[in-house]
C-alpha cells in the first residue's frame, strides 16, 4: 500500500524567557537539559524510524519554544539523524523557527549547510512598547538586523510572524510595523498575522481577568485584519489562509499538511501527532521526556496500543473516527482559502451537510466547482459555523 506524503514537527522546549501570552510548552532557565533533550529526541526518532519506513517525508518543521537556541552542532546532529533515519523527499521543505535576539551568521550558516531551506521568525512587533508588553527581548533594530543576517546566510525563503489586536495598539503602530517589514531589503516572503489571542493560565489571562489588561475591541481588530488583508495584496502577498500571506508561491507546505488534515510524525515534549489515523500526544514536561525517552525506550515494543506508537514519551492517543476526521477536515480545511472539496468528504458528510447548506445560505460559506469555501464575512465568524459543525441539531 502506497501512503501519502507525511511532515515531521520537532518540538524545541527552549526559550530565554517566557513571553506573557505564550501558551507553548516552551520554559526558560532549563538549558541545561539541551543536550539531553537533543539525545532523547534523537532516540525517539530512532523508534519511530521501522514504523514509518517507507514514507516519504515532504516536511520538516522544527518549532517550540525557540530552535536557535541550538547550538549548530545540535543542528547538524539532529538533521543530519533524521535524513539518516527517514526518508526525506529531495526537495523537502526544512523550517527552523528562530527568535531574532538568537540568530548568529555562524548558526545560520550552519543551518543552510545542513539542509534548512526556510527560517520562519519571531518577529511580532516593531513598536517599543508593545514589544515590553509581551514581553519581548529584541528590539526593531535587532530584528530589522537579524532579518538582514537571515538573507545574508542566502535564506530565499523567509516568514516573518506578527501580532495584531495588542491591548491599547492603534492603526498606526500596527501599520507601521507591517510597513517597516514589507521595506526591510526586499520584505519577507511569508507572513503570519495573528490577531492576540488570550490564553488560559498565562500571565496575561492573569491580567486581563484582574483588570489590569483591557482586551482589544473586536471590532477594531477585524479592521486591522481587514487593513492588512488589502495592504499585503498590494504589496504582491496572497492570503492563503486565515492569518497566513504568501508571495511567489511560498507558502508553508508543512502547515498546508496540518491545515488539510494530513498526516505529521512529531517528536519532543508536549508535540501532538497523527500517524496511521491515531492523534497522539507527547508527556509536556521536559524531564519526564527525556527520562521516558532515555530509560523506558529499551521496553518500548512491548506494550499494548503503543505497540502501534513506539514511543514510550507518548502519553495520550486516540483512534480518529471517520467523522471526528470529517469535522477536523473541514475545521481545519475552511480556514484556507482554497476551502475543501466537498466531493471528497465521503459518506460521513450527509450527517453534518445541513449545516455548510445554512452556512451558504446566510452568506457565510460559497460552492464553486465543488469546492466549499467561506466568505470573508464568514472567516470572520468562523468559529459559528464550526460549533454546528460539532452539533448539527443548532441550525
Ligand atoms: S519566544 Fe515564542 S515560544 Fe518562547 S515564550 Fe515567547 S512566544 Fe513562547
Amino acid at each position: 500500500m502506497t501512503h501519502p506524503p507525511i511532515g515531521l514537527y520537532v518540538h524545541v522546549p527552549f526559550c530565554t524567557v517566557k513571553c506573557s501570552y505564550c501558551d507553548f510548552n516552551s520554559y526558560a532557565g532549563i538549558d541545561d537539559l539541551q543536550d539531553a533533550w537533543l539525545d532523547a529526541a534523537l532516540a525517539e526518532l530512532a523508534l519511530w524510524a521501522t514504523h514509518v519506513a517507507g514514507r516519504e517525508f515532504s516536511t520538516v518543521f522544527i518549532g517550540g519554544g525557540t530552535p536557535s537556541l541550538l547550538s549548530e552542532d545540535s543542528i547538524r546532529r539532529l538533521l543530519r539523524e533524521i535524513r539518516e533515519r527517514l526518508e526525506l523527499a529531495p526537495d523537502a521543505e526544512i523550517t527552523l523557527e528562530a527568535n531574532p535576539e538568537s540568530v548568529q551568521p555562524d548558526r545560520l550558516a550552519a543551518y543552510r549547510e545542513h539542509g534548512v531551506n526556510r527560517v520562519s521568525m519571531g518577529v511580532q512587533s516593531l513598536n517599543t512598547a508593545e514589544l515590553v508588553f509581551l514581553d519581548r527581548i529584541h528590539g526593531a533594530e535587532r530584528a530589522a538586523q537579524a532579518f538582514r543576517e537571515v538573507r545574508e546566510a542566502g535564506f530565499e525563503n523567509v516568514n516573518l510572524d506578527l501580532i495584531y489586536g495588542l491591548p491599547g495598539q492603534s492603526h498606526e503602530t500596527w501599520k507601521s510595523t507591517v510597513e517597516q517589514v514589507l521595506h526591510w531589503d526586499g520584505g519577507p516572503d511569508h507572513l503570519s498575522c495573528y490577531a492576540l489571542t488570550v490564553e488560559e493560565d498565562t500571565p496575561l489571562a492573569a491580567r486581563v481577568a484582574s483588570g489590569r489588561v483591557v482586551e482589544a475591541d473586536p471590532d477594531f481588530v477585524a479592521e486591522l485584519a481587514d487593513w492588512t488583508a488589502e495592504r499585503l495584496a498590494r504589496a504582491g502577498f496572497e492570503q492563503y489562509e486565515t492569518s497566513n500571506y504568501a508571495r511567489d508561491g511560498l507558502r508553508c507546505r508543512h502547515n498546508l499538511i496540518y491545515w488539510r488534515n494530513q498526516e505529521y510524525l512529531a517528536i519532543g515534549p508536549g508535540a501532538h501527532g497523527y500517524v496511521d489515523g491515531v492523534r497522539y500526544q507527547v508527556v509536556r514536561s521536559p524531564r519526564l521526556y527525556i527520562d521516558r525517552v532515555l530509560s523506558l525506550g529499551a521496553q518500548a515494543g512491548t506494550r499494548a496500543l503503543r505497540d502501534a506508537l513506539p514511543s514510550p514519551a507518548i502519553t495520550d492517543w486516540e483512534q480518529v473516527s471517520a467523522h471526528d476526521h470529517l469535522i477536523d477536515t473541514l475545521t481545519s480545511g475552511l480556514r484556507l482559502i482554497e476551502g475543501v472539496d466537498e466531493g471528497l468528504l465521503g459518506e460521513e458528510y450527509a450527517a453534518v451537510r445541513s449545516v455548510m447548506d445554512w452556512a451558504v445560505e446566510h452568506g457565510l460559506a460559497e460552492r464553486n466547482e465543488g469546492r466549499l469555501t467561506l466568505t470573508r464575512r464568514g472567516h470572520a465568524v468562523a468559529n459559528e459555523i464550526f460549533v454546528r459543525l460539532l452539533d448539527p441539531a443548532l441550525v
